[in-house]
């Protein structure tokens, strides 16, 4: 198995190169961002809790995601590797990964953070806010978003980097030319599918 997280701010188009690495590399995708909203649109009792802080820009606590996180890769036992996306987001949530891993006999391999100016993610967002139907893309939203992951997220990638799993990825080129620093790396350990 081949475990990679694809680690970065709202914007930074973890959603758009998870797509195109599982294309390449028939890796399962899990997106805790797509669960939930998912969870939102049928409204199940966790996706009414869960959209009370997506609504706001804050995490969804912990241990909704963990437990969300757990039942997904139960669900999934021949898969080739995960790709984690938007996942974890707080320290809390790393650990309880790598102790779900464990479990599997299995660990997260390598994380790639892309790396986006700020002012670029903004444009980003309030641009993909005029077709996305989310309702958590406009610009109010978008700056809580961004505050949230300084707060909360982006301390999971020193987690990382003290395990010598990070690798820092330039993010800010054409879709292509980010898939192609990416795929440097990933095919360190895997060959596309
Ligand atoms: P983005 O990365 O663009 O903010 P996501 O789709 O990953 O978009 O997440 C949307 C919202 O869903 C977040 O703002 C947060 O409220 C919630 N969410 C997604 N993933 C997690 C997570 N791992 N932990 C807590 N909340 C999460």
């Amino acid at each position: 198995m081949f475990n990679l997280i694809l680690f970065g701010p709202p914007g930074s188009g973890k959603g758009t190169q998870s797509a195109n690495i599982t294309d390449t590399y028939q890796l399962q995708h899990v997106s805790t961002g797509d669960l939930l909203r998912d969870e939102v649109s049928r409204k199940t009792p966790l996706g009414v809790e869960a959209k009370k802080y997506m609504d706001q820009g804050l995490l969804v606590p912990d241990e909704v995601v963990i437990g969300m996180i757990s039942s997904k890769i139960d669900d999934t036992p021949e898969a080739r590797g995960f790709i984690f996306d938007g996942f974890p987001r707080t320290k809390a949530q790393a650990e309880a990964l790598d102790k779900l891993l464990e479990f599997k006999n299995t660990e997260i391999h390598l994380v790639l953070a892309l790396e986006v100016p700020e002012v670029e993610l903004i444009k980003r967002l309030v641009g993909r806010g005029a077709t996305s139907g989310r309702s958590d893309d406009n610009e109010e939203v978008i700056v809580k978003r961004i505050k949230e992951y300084h707060a909360k997220t982006e301390p999971v990638a020193g987690y990382y980097f003290a395990q010598g799993k990070l690798e820092r990825i330039k993010g800010d080129g054409t879709i292509d030319e980010t898939f192609k620093l990416l795929s440097k790396e990933v095919d360190k350990y895997l060959l596309p599918a």
